[in-house]
């Protein structure tokens, strides 16, 4: 029995000893592929202890036992050879990427601008919910607003697919011609008329209420405590008697204003303001402030995958779950779009924290890189947000949890993803660090880390409560 014992010992340590050399690679995720860039990364992990080399050259082994290797690209064919060599035992894997040559230098073809007749009155409606009017007439243009149906509109000429809506003043408004209704040529136009004008308000938010003929292009422009709604086409009188060719309301608070947005009930246009929150208790500042958290992807999207394979949604599901208990430590009244690991649909994570009619959005994420960076280099905390209102939360956010992960800043950024791209709730979201950084994936993986960023974050959230409920402050 002793013996038997004994031997199974021998027998196990002889196994360690001559474990099989083998190499997990995650990325690239195939052996023959086409990378347009001037280089790729390989990610992965290989026999704890091994001696890798990728082209010959040794290659790092982190934790000894995963990589993370930046390889320049040449045009064409490149062939890479990766070999793992332990206690004479070798594994070898061989890839086969393309880099396409360049082509040739093209000038793209400058769409012409055709304008209607000038006496022409060029009538259309949208067709579509959400028709997204841009400043160019172009999809990588800056979004204006998004209209929902009916929304009655006369037009000025055509660029490519896109529309010029007939406005004055110097902005643009661009739509795309799938948005809306083939357009018809009028004798007479039909100015919208604004008929009545209400203020209703509840405990959470202030509604002003504008009764129109019909449902006309709208834009919102926010500069700290003030908003400006435009209803545009809506002739106004002036008191000195000229008129001008939209209604213009303005909106001001004592406080900076937190979210707000604009929408349209049939006929009426309602523009909503979020309450500024008193606080009852200045030790407790965020007691029952309404905060949506978010961990990014979940289920079937795994988000980035590090070296030895750990997914992404799993760290933002761990970060985040510490982040809604600190918070509701502190009183908040929180709602995540989850708490497990589950698929949960990007628009119904924005429905989510609208329909908890929630102040703030926070997304927590991590990051990962395209092809043609290096991790080694582009690594760290980045905060994007894409609005005006979200931006003091993303700066404070990034400050503060880039100082107390000690982690490179990775600065703010403008962006336009789903989950930031609304004014109401405040919405940022946190690439807390990178998933194919060798440091940071190690770091990510403590739960020590998960709870450091979490409470960072927490507390970023709280100074900002304070900043947007004082009178005194001015943004
Ligand atoms: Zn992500």
């Amino acid at each position: 029995m002793f013996k038997n014992i004994i031997l199974s010992i021998f027998f196990l340590l002889f196994y360690i000893n001559s474990a099989l050399a083998y190499i997990d690679i995650v990325y690239p995720t195939s052996k023959k592929t086409t990378i347009n860039a001037q280089s790729t990364f390989f990610v992965g992990n290989t026999t704890e202890g091994a001696n890798l080399t990728i082209n010959g050259a040794k290659v790092k082994l982190w934790n000894n036992n995963f990589f993370v290797k930046v390889v320049p690209l040449e045009y064409g064919k490149n062939k890479i050879k990766l070999q793992s060599k332990i206690n004479g035992n070798t594994e070898e894997v061989i890839f086969e990427i393309n880099r396409p040559k360049p082509p040739k230098f093209f000038k793209p073809r400058e769409e012409k601008f055709y304008t209607k007749d000038k006496d022409e009155i060029l009538y259309t409606k949208t067709i579509k919910e959400n028709a997204t009017v841009r400043e160019k007439p172009r999809k990588s243009s800056k979004r204006v607003v998004d209209l929902p149906l009916n929304v009655i509109m006369y037009l000025e000429g055509k660029q490519g697919n896109y529309y010029k809506l007939e406005e004055e003043g110097e902005t643009e408004y661009w739509i795309h011609e799938t948005n809306i209704q083939e357009p018809v040529k009028l004798s007479v136009k039909t100015n919208a008329k604004l008929k009545n004008q209400k203020l209703y308000e509840d405990e959470n938010y202030k509604y002003i209420k504008f009764y129109l003929s019909h449902p006309v292009l709208y834009t919102i422009k926010q500069n700290g405590n003030t908003i400006k709604l435009t209803l545009h086409g809506i002739e106004t009188q002036n008191e000195d008697g000229t008129t001008s060719p939209n209604f213009e309301y303005t909106y001001s608070l004592a406080q900076p204003i937190l979210g707000y947005e604009g929408f349209y009930e049939e006929n009426m246009f309602i523009l909503k303001i979020t309450q500024t929150p008193k606080i009852k208790d200045e030790n407790r500042p965020l007691e029952g402030i309404r905060i949506f958290v978010d961990a990014g992807h979940g289920g079937d999207e795994k988000g980035a995958v590090g070296p030895t394979r750990v997914k992404e949604k799993d760290i933002n599901l761990a970060i985040s779950n510490y982040l809604i208990d600190f918070l509701r430590e502190e009183g908040a009244t929180v709602v995540a779009s989850r708490t497990i690991d589950k698929k949960v649909g990007l628009y119904d994570r924005v429905d989510i924290a609208k329909n908890n009619n929630s102040m703030i959005s926070v997304s927590i994420h991590n990051n990962s890189l395209p092809n043609g960076k290096d991790p080694y280099i582009k690594h760290g905390t980045e905060v994007h947000y894409y609005n005006e209102n979200a931006k003091l939360l993303a700066e404070i956010i990034q400050r503060d949890l880039s100082l107390n992960l000690n982690l490179k800043d990775g600065g703010i950024h403008k962006s336009s993803f789903a989950l930031n791209r609304s004014t109401n709730p405040v919405s940022v979201l946190v690439e807390v660090a990178y998933m194919i950084n060798p440091e940071e994936y190690m770091l990510l993986q403590k739960s020590e880390f998960q709870k450091k960023a979490a409470l960072s974050i927490k507390n970023s959230i709280k100074k900002y409560i304070i900043i947007m409920t004082n009178e005194k402050n001015m943004i």
